[in-house]
């Protein structure tokens, strides 16, 4: 489809395809797409084509001959009885992420934005991440055969996310810094020329993650959620999620949205705290800590968006503590078989949060967005979980053990 992008704060059309904020002011870039044609569409009619990322094609900014894909998206819709019974509420419903080609949703974006890279002759893409973006992007880096370069926070990346990235083929390069600081370094590296910037302050990376929205939709038969649940980061995946609402109501198949609620950890809650005192700016934290690593962010690059879409869905932010998130982490597995990784049970922390604090009636329709897999967090698994029992190899000792 025709699109452009355009400033998100002053509004100014942007030409520069390797531009990641406004060269008049700063801000963020935002892309706009004519969706005129879908008007005449009925939404069933894009079922002819499997679910995932690409059924949604006519709401992509790329062309869809050249892409990139690993077949990412079309992942389940858990309804889940057990942990709904537990938090007291009828239903709750999870958006398994962890089921996409790289384990997260960051697949979603990456292939909308790897795309890009080709459709611009890009030779090299780069990312600072916490994780999964470095991991999704050295996938698809792998299968476009462009160089791939991340950049780490030393020691704060779960096992399964750095195995990813190097075994990918990406060149990993580990900083003595947070992600804040390993962001502000490649941001410079891609203005100088190096690399082609695939975080998730690319525009081209929040079109992609839109489809999980549109999933919802469809696996809802179109029926609204009253409520959406995600963690949020460096809130991106908020911010794409409400684009997409809008998209909807704006060629008229749905009439409102979903009231979206951001969680956060305690200890890396920016938005939290700017919601908290209603203001559509917010101060960065400047030492964020979580078990969560994935939203271990201070500084969260789509930080005013987030608070755009949280006030305009009518949604609220929400923090959550280390404990809370392991606790739903620990529920969602034992509970319905979903294996997610600490920030991905955030969604859940905060569903279970605000029914205990009675803000949410019993017949909502909850939706939580759980982004990605436990196998990309081992250690936190085996130090919060973990017990394997040790004994001699006879019948004799395990029996014992079994029938304890
Ligand atoms: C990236 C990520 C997040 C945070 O998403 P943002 O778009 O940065 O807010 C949450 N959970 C997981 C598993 C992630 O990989
Ligand atoms: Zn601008």
């Amino acid at each position: 489809m025709e699109s452009w992008i355009r400033c998100w704060e002053c509004g100014l059309e942007v030409d520069d395809p390797y531009a990641d904020s406004c060269p008049s002011c700063g801000g963020l870039l935002t892309l706009e797409t004519d969706l005129e044609q879908l008007k005449s569409l009925h939404p069933y009619d894009l079922r002819r084509r499997p679910i995932g990322v690409w059924r949604y094609s006519k709401f992509l900014p790329v062309s869809e001959e050249k892409a990139v894909t690993l077949k990412e998206g079309g992942t389940p819709l858990y309804d889940c009885r057990c942990l709904a019974g537990i938090v007291g509420l009828k239903r709750i419903l999870v958006k398994y992420e962890g089921a996409n080609p790289t384990g997260s949703f960051k697949d979603r974006g990456m292939t909308v934005g790897v795309t890009r890279a080709i459709e611009i002759g890009a030779k090299v893409v780069g990312c600072a991440s916490t994780g999964n973006t470095s991991a999704s992007l050295a996938a698809y880096a792998a299968k476009a055969g462009l160089d791939c370069a991340v950049i780490l926070p030393a020691g704060n990346v779960a096992a399964g996310k750095l195995a990813q990235a190097v075994f990918f083929g990406a060149k990993v390069i580990s900083i003595e810094g947070n992600f804040d600081d390993a962001l502000r370094i490649v941001r410079q590296l891609a203005a100088d020329g190096h690399l082609y910037l695939l975080n998730s302050i690319n525009p081209y990376r929040p079109e992609g993650q839109k489809t999980v929205a549109f999933e919802i939709m469809d696996q809802l038969d179109y029926r609204m959620p009253d409520r959406i649940f995600l963690p949020v980061g460096n809130a991106g995946n908020i911010w794409s999620v409400y684009k997409a609402f809008q998209e909807l109501i704006s060629i008229g198949w749905i009439e409102r949205m979903p009231k979206l609620v951001g969680v956060q950890a305690h200890g890396s809650r920016p938005i939290v705290k700017a919601f908290a005192q209603g203001r559509t700016d917010f101060e960065p934290v400047e030492k964020p800590e979580t078990v969560a690593t994935a939203i271990r962010i201070g500084n969260p690059v789509s930080g005013r968006k987030a608070l755009k879409a949280i006030y305009d869905s009518g949604g609220r932010a929400l923090d959550v503590t280390d404990g809370e998130i392991l606790d739903a982490q620990r529920i969602l597995g034992r509970a319905e078989g979903v294996g997610v990784e600490p920030a991905s049970a955030a969604s859940i922390a905060g569903v279970m949060k605000m029914s205990q604090m009675g803000e949410l009636s019993k017949d909502e329709r909850v939706v939580c967005i759980c982004t990605g897999n436990v196998l990309k967090d081992p250690d936190v698994v085996m130090r919060s979980f973990g017990k394997v029992e040790k004994v001699r190899a006879e019948v004799d000792a395990v029996r014992k053990l079994i029938t304890g």
